[in-house]
């Protein structure tokens, strides 16, 4: 199979991932995914099979490659290494898929594999402005008064703008799903969305700076972060504002994922942060941090003083792979405990009526 080709052809596949659940194998069968999740991911894999997305190999933000390999596997099954930087505790996936694979990733399959397939548009823009109207609450109390102009990289529907618009702001977003463009411009009035990334925005928006450009859960889907961000750097007028959330690896893994690291596994995800390995990439490009959580919501000042890349968060990376062991070693002990529980009903000959009486329960809990 061509995966194992990849997996041959990389030096760091040696390494040990933290344990065998977290292993790629091509029969796996993941429990609990939508038809369409499962027919999305087979076209995903055939093309992967067939080369027309293909991987590469990247060094890390610090510019080292003293990798450690966490897991190779993700929530859905797919091939998807991600490796720990033992310098500075940035986590990225490597080998990832290249630009071009990820462009037609985002255009034809992402949307479809992560649920929004599932759901009807109009329910999904609704749920989308409800979340947009909260990082408009996050944002605007943290700002001066004098923000009128905002963009955002990766807007989806352009939901979040939608919110920005109605209180008044001039907006324009771009994002690679050429549908959910068109859809959002139909529905929010917004004529400034574009199919793409920023330099269709640097073009169509070149006469006007932005005083915020948003980020919101898109910073852990970029491929060069260092570009990326001298690109954000040229739409922002001088001392102008970026908000960044990603999922915060302690922070999700504990309130979002129930303490499975296998939860903040996703393929789309190039990167995973926390507070302080997310503070280092943007003080590195020359923004300073205003506000920020472990959630990861934060907002960054651009600011002319640049960090030296020679200058890591210390222990980060120590105190990450920590984490992540400790984690993974509750989550065995759960796994233990609740087998011992179910070996011990069927001996007792209890099993059955326990799991039907789970389900008659369930579908009580259903009716309210
Ligand atoms: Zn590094």
């Amino acid at each position: 199979m061509y995966i194992e080709n990849i997996k041959l052809k990389s030096k760091r596949m040696q390494i040990n991932v933290l344990s065998e659940r977290l292993k790629y194998r091509n029969d796996l069968l993941v429990q609990g995914l939508s038809n369409i999740q499962i027919e999305t991911k087979h076209s995903f894999e055939k093309k992967i099979n067939e080369k027309i997305y293909n991987f590469e190999d990247c060094d890390c933000f610090c510019g080292y490659r003293n990798d450690i390999l966490l897991a190779d596997r993700d929530w859905f099954g797919l091939y998807y290494p991600i490796v720990i930087c033992k310098e500075c505790g940035l986590i990225r996936a490597n080998p990832r898929l290249d630009f071009l694979s990820y462009k037609e990733f985002y255009d034809n399959e992402y949307r479809k594999l992560y649920g929004e397939g599932d759901v009807e548009k109009n329910i999904l823009w609704e749920q989308k402005v409800a979340q947009g109207q909260g990082v408009f609450d996050y944002i605007i109390p943290k700002l001066p008064s004098n923000i009128k102009v905002v963009y955002e990289i990766g807007c989806n529907m352009g939901s979040t703008l939608s919110v920005f618009k109605t209180e008044n702001f001039e907006v324009a977003g771009v994002d690679f799903g050429s549908e959910n463009i068109e859809y959002g411009r139909r529905i929010s009035g917004i004529d400034d969305l574009f199919v793409g990334g920023i330099p269709e925005l640097l073009k169509k928006k070149s006469e006007k700076s932005a005083d915020l450009v948003i980020l919101n859960h898109v910073f852990e889907h970029l491929l060069d972060l260092e570009k990326e961000l001298l690109d954000i750097r040229s739409l922002l007028r001088p001392g102008g504002y970026l908000f960044i959330s990603v999922p915060g690896t302690f922070w999700w893994i504990k309130n979002i994922c129930k303490d499975n690291i296998l939860g903040l596994l996703q393929n789309a995800h190039t990167f995973q942060f926390s507070l302080a390995s997310l503070s280092y990439v943007l003080n590195c490009a020359g923004f300073e941090m205003v506000s920020g959580d472990e959630t990861i919501r934060a907002i960054f000042r651009m600011d002319q003083k640049f960090r030296k890349r020679g200058s890591p968060p210390k222990n980060e990376y120590s105190r990450i792979i920590r984490y992540f062991k400790q984690e993974e070693a509750k989550y065995a002990f759960r796994l233990a405990v609740l087998n011992g529980i179910k070996n011990l009903l069927r001996k007792i000959k209890m099993y059955n009526y326990c799991k039907q009486l789970k389900e008659k329960m369930a579908n009580l809990h259903n009716l309210f």
